[in-house]
C-alpha cells in the first residue's frame, strides 16, 4: 500500500519535489485509525506536514479504508517507534510488520463477532453512498430489501450481476453494514478467491471441519465475483454445500458475479440451478444521467467545487466503469487541493491527460454528427436534410467544423457526409463558426467542449 501511495504522490508532486521531501518519511506504527509516519527532522516533519499533511490522509484512507488520520513525527534515534521504520530509498520493500495489507482485509471490522470470517466491511459502501439511477434501481431495491429482511421468500439468494465496476461489490458491503446496523446478526462477506484460499488452507491445516462450521453459523453470508470458481471444482463443490446448509437452515446467501447465473457456463448445473431460484438482479451499464449524478455525489462530497463542464466533460469521456470515473474525479479533487487551483476544464485535460488519452479512439464522422446533433437537440437526418432554419443549420455547420478538425477527411468528403453538399459550404461553415467563436464566447466554450468530448 505504501509504494503505492508513494508513486500516486510521485505522479501527483513531480519527480523533483519527491525525491526531496518524500523519500525521507518512513512508516512508523499504526494503530486504530493512525498511522505514524516518521521524518529525520523537525524541519521536513513541519514542511511535510504543512504540504502533504492532509493529501497523505487522504491516500492513505484511499489504500486503507480503516485509516482515518496520518501523524507525522520526528524519528529519534533509538526511539523504540522507531526501529521498523526504513526509507524508500534504500530499501524499497514496505516493512511488513508495521504495513497495513490490503483494504479489503483491514476495513472496519464488527466488534459484534470475532471469528475471522466475519464481514470486514469497507465504510465507504453504504447504501446512502449508492447513487440510484435506472440502470441500478432494481439491484439496489433487491439489496435494500435483503437488508431489511434477510432471507424473505423470493430473495434468497440474491444474485447480483453485471460488468466490472458498475456497483456490485459496493452493494454487498451496504446490505452488510445496514445489518450489522441493524444489530444482532453475524455477517460473513468474501470474495470468491478469498473463500477458496481459505477453504485450500483449511483443507492444508485439517481443519475443514471448523471452517465450514464457521461458515455454517452465520446468518448471511456473501460471496463476491462467483465467477471466480469456474474451473475450480472443489472449491465450487464445497461451497454448493455450504450454500445448501445454509439455505436450508434458513440464513441468506447473497452472491455477486459479471454474468446472470444461466450464462456462467463452468459452474456446475445443480450450482447454477440453486444460484438462480431467488432473486436475480442485473446492475445494467451506466448511463450519461446516472455518471452525472455519480459524479456530482462525490464532487459534492469532496467539497472541492467541480463546475459542470467537467463533470459532463467526464461523463462523456469515460463510460466503461464507475471505478475509473471516480478515480479520475478524485485525481481532479486531489490536484485542486494539492495545488489550490480551481478545476477547469483545461486543467481536467492536462491533470487526466493520460487517463483520457486511454479512452481516446479514433472519432468518425458519424461521432461527431450524432453528439452535435444530440448536444444542440436537433434530429440526426438534419445532418443532411436540406433545411435552413438556423437551429439546423448552425449545429450542422459546427459538425462539420469539427468533422475539419478532428478527422483527416478533406472537404468534399466531408460534404458527401452532410447530405452531398458542396466542398465550398463546407469551407464556409468552417470559416464561420470560426468566426462565431471569436465574436461569442458561449459559444465558443460550447463548441470547445464538444470538441473535446469528440477528440483522440
Ligand atoms: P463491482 O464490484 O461491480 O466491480 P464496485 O462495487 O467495486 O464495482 O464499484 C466500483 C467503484 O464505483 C466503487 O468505488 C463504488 O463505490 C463506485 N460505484 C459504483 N456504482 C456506484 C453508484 N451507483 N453510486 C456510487 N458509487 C458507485
Ligand atoms: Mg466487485
Amino acid at each position: 500500500s505504501w509504494l503505492r501511495i508513494c508513486s500516486k504522490l510521485k505522479g501527483e508532486v513531480g519527480e523533483v519535489e519527491y525525491r526531496t521531501w518524500l523519500t525521507k518519511i518512513a512508516l512508523g506504527p499504526v494503530d486504530g485509525d493512525e498511522i505514524t509516519l516518521l521524518l529525520p527532522t523537525r524541519f521536513l516533519r513541519d514542511w511535510v506536514r504543512s504540504q502533504y499533511g492532509d493529501r497523505l490522509s487522504e491516500l492513505w484512507n484511499q489504500e486503507v479504508s480503516s485509516i482515518r488520520r496520518v501523524e507525522l513525527q520526528v524519528a529519534r534515534p533509538g526511539d523504540p517507534t522507531a526501529p521498523t521504520a526504513l526509507l524508500l530509498e534504500e530499501n524499497p520493500t514496505p516493512a511488513t510488520a508495521n504495513t497495513p495489507s490490503e483494504p479489503e482485509d483491514t476495513g472496519r471490522t464488527t466488534p459484534e463477532v470475532k471469528s475471522d470470517i466475519v464481514a470486514s466491511l469497507d465504510t465507504r459502501f453504504t447504501f446512502d453512498t449508492f447513487v440510484v439511477g435506472k440502470p441500478n434501481e432494481f439491484a439496489y431495491a433487491c439489496a435494500r430489501r435483503v437488508a431489511e429482511k434477510p432471507s424473505s421468500v423470493g430473495f434468497n439468494p440474491l444474485f447480483l450481476y453485471g460488468g466490472v465496476g458498475l456497483g456490485k461489490t459496493h452493494l454487498m458491503h451496504a446490505i452488510g453494514a445496514e445489518l450489522l446496523q441493524r444489530g444482532n446478526v453475524s455477517v460473513a462477506y468474501m470474495s470468491a478467491e478469498k473463500f477458496m484460499y481459505r477453504f485450500i488452507a483449511a483443507i492444508r491445516s485439517q481443519s475443514t471441519m471448523e471452517f465450514k462450521e464457521q461458515l455454517r453459523s452465520v446468518d448471511v453470508l456473501m460471496i463476491d465475483d462467483l465467477q471466480f470458481l469456474i474451473g475450480k471444482d472443489n472449491t465450487q463443490e464445497e461451497f454448493f454445500h455450504t450454500f445448501n446448509a445454509l439455505v436450508d437452515a434458513g440464513r441468506q446467501i447473497v452472491v455477486s458475479a459479471d454474468k446472470s447465473p444461466s450464462d456462467l457456463s463452468g459452474l456446475e448445473d445443480r450450482l447454477r440451478t440453486r444460484l438462480g431460484c431467488g432473486m436475480v438482479a442485473d446492475i445494467h451499464a451506466t448511463t450519461f444521467e446516472l455518471r452525472i449524478s455519480i459524479l456530482e455525489a462525490k464532487a459534492a462530497a469532496s467539497g472541492v467545487v467541480v463546475p459542470a463542464k467537467v463533470l459532463e466533460f467526464l461523463a462523456h469521456k469515460i463510460t466503461s466503469n464507475v471505478r475509473e470515473l471516480e478515480g479520475a474525479l478524485n485525481r481532479l479533487i486531489a490536484h485542486a487541493n494539492l495545488f489550490g487551483r480551481p478545476v477547469t476544464l483545461e486543467a481536467t485535460q492536462d491533470v487526466l491527460h493520460d487517463i483520457l488519452k486511454a479512452h481516446d479512439r479514433r472519432v468518425t464522422i458519424e461521432e461527431i454528427q450524432k453528439k452535435v446533433a444530440e448536444h444542440w437537440n436537433i434530429r440526426l437526418t438534419d445532418m443532411s436534410s436540406a433545411r435552413r432554419a438556423r437551429a439546423v443549420a448552425r449545429p450542422r455547420q459546427v459538425a462539420m467544423y469539427l468533422a475539419k478538425q478532428l478527422t483527416s477527411r478533406s472537404l468534399p468528403e466531408i460534404g458527401r457526409k452532410f447530405g452531398n453538399r458542396d466542398h465550398t459550404t463546407v469551407m464556409h461553415a468552417v470559416s464561420r463558426v470560426a468566426e462565431l467563436m471569436e465574436r461569442d464566447a458561449a459559444f465558443a466554450e460550447d463548441v470547445e467542449l464538444m470538441r473535446r468530448m469528440l477528440e483522440s
